[in-house]
């Protein structure tokens, strides 16, 4: 586990923060000391979650973003800069999904998924990416970037070909970066959980056939998303930054081996 103040200094921008992952881990970073941006494209329930950890003692902005809009994510970076200065640490967190075979999937549903799990990544890490090289060497060198992938980066899910593809493209990206700026002291890596019971996952692991999905995972359970979360915290910390251009899984052995 990371020291308590281990993101102290640290202005950390997360995508998708208004739920699941993203909120968990806006908790972990205040947690941790840091001062936080939350950006999604529901302000309300965003507003709520930065309430919340600010009466907790953190110092939380909500910004409105649609990671699939370019000149919404450059509003929100401004936002958040006028407020806190540099971000120099960014979680591309925001994604959705969409069942369905590949030959009854509508090519604007294919689309929708590339442009919030793979585009919008895109969008989200070069904005701060370029914030962060435009400052200088010094400030560049504390950049660290996270994208949050899925066992879809790394296997192809039944019924997910979309999303599949996106986050498989989500991990290169991370790689991508990594490399193109590794002279410059930013790392980027990409964490891909297991399936967790979150909003984007709920319906489906409430059917029979979701039941029984879970029933074959090797140990009959969906992953807390907080077994993410110390990882996360690792990889955008100072010591953290020795690692970068990975893709590593966590998923309580759903797809092992
Ligand atoms: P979630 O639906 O609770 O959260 C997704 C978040 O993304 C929401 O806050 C939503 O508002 C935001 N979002 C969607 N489109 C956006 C857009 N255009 N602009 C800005 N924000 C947008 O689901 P979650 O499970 O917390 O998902 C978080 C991330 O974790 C996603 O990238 C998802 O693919 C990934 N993931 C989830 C699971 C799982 O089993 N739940 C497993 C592996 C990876």
């Amino acid at each position: 586990m990371m020291a308590a103040d281990s993101h102290k200094g640290r202005t950390v921008l997360i995508t998708g923060a208004s739920a699941g992952l993203g909120e968990a881990l806006a908790d972990a970073y205040a947690a941790a000391g840091a001062r936080l941006v939350l950006a999604a494209r529901r302000t309300d329930l965003l507003d709520a979650v930065a309430e919340r950890l600010r009466a907790g003692g953190a110092d939380a902005i909500a910004v409105p973003m649609d990671v699939t809009d370019e000149a919404s994510v450059r509003a929100a970076y401004d936002a958040a800069a006028e407020r806190f200065g540099m971000i120099d640490t960014v979680v591309a967190n925001a994604g959705i999904n969409a069942q369905g075979t590949a030959i009854g999937l509508a090519e604007e549903t294919f689309e929708a998924i590339v442009d919030v799990n793979l585009t919008g990544a895109f969008r989200t890490l070069r904005e701060g990416g370029r914030r962060l090289l435009d400052a200088g060497p010094d400030v560049a060198a504390r950049g660290r970037m996270l994208v949050i992938g899925s066992l879809g980066s790394l296997h192809a899910l039944q019924g997910l070909v979309a999303y599949s593809a996106s986050k498989a493209g989500a991990a290169m990206l991370a790689r991508g970066l990594a490399r193109e700026w590794a002279r410059h002291g930013i790392s980027v890596n990409a964490i891909c959980p297991g399936y967790m019971l979150t909003d984007i996952t709920r319906d489906w692991f409430e059917t029979d056939a979701g039941k029984r999905a879970i029933e074959r995972f090797p140990r009959r359970r969906l992953m807390p998303v907080a077994a993410v979360i110390p990882l996360a915290l690792y990889l955008t910390s100072d010591v953290g930054g020795f690692v970068t251009g990975d893709v590593i899984k966590i998923d309580d052995a759903q797809m092992v081996g």
